[in-house]
């Protein structure tokens, strides 16, 4: 046994004392370390659809496990999103997680300052428009936190869902799985994940129309370019019961004229329903089918969304177009 060392048996009891009691003065129980995973819910960790919740510009101090900001402001996300219809309905096909990710510095960068944080998030103002859009660069960082959770390499049913601490916007890669969202609201997270899940465009608008930008050329389910209710994108619901709201709406995509939105109102336009329109909830029911590798069959979604519109009692408020939730939700890309 020349070159190797064995701890007589007899010594073992005294080793592991001395080795837990050197490893337990670094541990701190109070707060979660950076990459730590906690599971909100699993209905199939093989094959779901993983809600993965993740935040930069948090500080140690926000990683507290009791009450902590970050964990507070995943799982309100999480809980919002699946009470959010056809998410509420099509829980079954999701896993949610909610993995911990440590900054330096509690700020995102903007154009005049630089800050230290786990994805590198900035919050930069448009030149010609003036409008304040945030983005999170850092989408190696991102894949790898991902890896953390599930242990594979990203997929596209791995659906990411970024709290940027301190800010008060959103943006998305549309169809991109990657909604992000500052903490004041988690309806904006939502509204970010309808661009990102469902390529989704933004149903508000701008007086007139803004020269140069045509939002319809991403294809959107939500958004035409005619009111022609026999040939618009959403004709399987005209004249459906329970349906009455679906016609074409006009403006949309930014633009006040010459493009329609199905309903008068809807969360792509506004938060103040929080709801999805009923084509908006028909594409995220059939991209949820598609990443299951499932058949969609229209009449039994319209079996599912009318009871669940039924159980939910929608009150469909009437907007005022110049309310500052254009302000407030504005993640207008023009590049
Ligand atoms: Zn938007």
């Amino acid at each position: 046994m020349i070159g190797r060392f064995r701890i007589p048996k007899v010594i073992y009891p005294f080793f592991i004392i001395i080795l837990f009691s050197c490893c337990s003065k670094d541990e701190d129980d109070s707060h979660h370390s950076d990459g730590d995973v906690q599971v909100i819910f699993e209905n199939d960790p093989v094959s779901g659809i993983n809600i993965i919740f993740m935040g930069d510009a948090y500080t140690k101090t926000s990683l507290e496990k009791e009450k902590g900001k970050y964990y507070i402001h995943g799982i309100n996300t999480i809980e919002a999103l699946f009470r959010t219809s056809p998410f509420s309905e099509y829980k079954e096909h999701f896993n949610a997680y909610i993995i911990y990710a440590e900054s330096v510095d509690m700020r995102t960068s903007t154009s005049n300052i630089t800050t230290n944080t786990k994805f590198g998030s900035i919050e930069s103002t448009h030149g010609s428009t003036g409008l304040t859009t945030l983005i999170v660069p850092d989408q190696k960082k991102i894949n790898e936190y991902v890896f953390l959770v599930t242990s594979k390499t990203r997929s596209n049913r791995d659906v990411v869902l970024m709290s940027v601490n301190n800010a008060d916007r959103g943006s998305a890669r549309t169809n991109q799985n990657l909604a992000i969202s500052g903490n004041a609201d988690t309806r904006i997270m939502i509204h970010e994940l309808g661009h990102a899940f469902s390529g989704l465009a933004d149903e508000y608008f701008f007086d007139g129309n803004l020269v140069g930008y045509n939002s319809v050329a991403i294809q959107p389910d939500n958004l035409d370019v005619t009111d022609d209710l026999r040939s618009i994108k959403w004709n399987q619901f005209i004249g459906l019961e329970g349906y009455s709201d679906v016609g074409a709406h006009e403006g949309g995509g930014y633009n006040q004229f010459d493009i329609w939105r199905p309903e008068n109102n809807s969360i792509m336009k506004a938060l103040n329903n929080g709801n999805f329109n009923a084509p908006s909830r028909e594409s995220i029911a059939r991209k949820i089918m598609s990443l299951r590798n499932r058949n969609f069959d229209f009449d039994k979604f319209l079996e599912i969304d009318r009871l669940s519109m039924s159980n939910k009692n929608l009150k469909h408020i009437q907007v005022n177009y110049n309310t500052p939730e254009l302000n407030f939700v504005c993640d207008l890309d023009l590049h």
